[in-house]
């Protein structure tokens, strides 16, 4: 059987992401979304094991030194990283995974995987991912000023993703649609 697609999608916090992966998984059910682990604080609204694994950083440091994280990341303030286990077993069973992951991390994929569709997620100027982000009320003052100050870290490496797309306000299916076009184009 043909293995399954790695695809990354990164891009600023706020520019919807977690919007455009949900509608690319409810389109075609061969996509699976990679579930990270993370030592920030769980959300509200949030599920052990579904948005992410919560976890400390004692066991984080212990996925580090048994080598189980693909990549890691330190993000404003908390450490993210992509278990590696369940990308493996999904690629072998040839379902497309998708990784959600900030710049960093993404740099890191990239240097060390082949065949990689790497998507940069844009948002359609810096206001409205600005306001995007205060709308999202996730964040308190301080900490959301230390993810504005990422963003432009962000920015900055877009040209190293083999696609950019513009994640026009409002137009969250074209977004998605054009997602998918280049996944189904790139995985011939
Ligand atoms: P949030 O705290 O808003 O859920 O996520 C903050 C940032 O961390 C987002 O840009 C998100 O894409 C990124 N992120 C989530 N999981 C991972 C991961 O496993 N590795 C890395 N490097 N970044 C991640």
């Amino acid at each position: 059987m043909k293995k399954g697609n790695l695809i990354l999608i990164s891009g600023p916090s706020g520019v919807g992401k977690g919007s455009v992966i949900k509608g690319l998984i409810k389109q075609d059910n061969n996509f699976v979304l990679s579930i990270s682990v993370t030592t920030r604080q769980q959300r509200e609204y949030e599920t052990d094991g579904i948005e992410y694994f919560f976890i400390s950083d004692d066991e984080f440091q212990q996925m580090i030194e048994k080598d189980e994280l693909l990549e890691w990341a330190e993000y404003a303030e908390n450490k993210y990283g992509t278990p590696k286990k369940m990308i493996f077993e999904q690629l072998e069973k040839g379902r497309n995974v998708i990784l959600e992951i900030e710049v960093q991390g993404a740099l890191q994929v990239m240097a060390k995987t082949d065949n990689l569709i790497s998507i940069f997620i844009l948002p359609p100027d810096l206001d409205t991912l600005r306001n995007r982000l205060t709308k999202r009320g996730t964040e308190d003052n301080d900490k959301l000023e230390k993810r504005l100050r990422v963003v432009e870290f962000e920015l900055s490496k877009k040209e190293v993703f083999k696609y950019r797309v513009v994640n026009e306000t409002g137009q969250l299916d074209k977004t998605i649609e054009n997602i998918l076009e280049i996944i189904r184009k790139d995985a011939l």
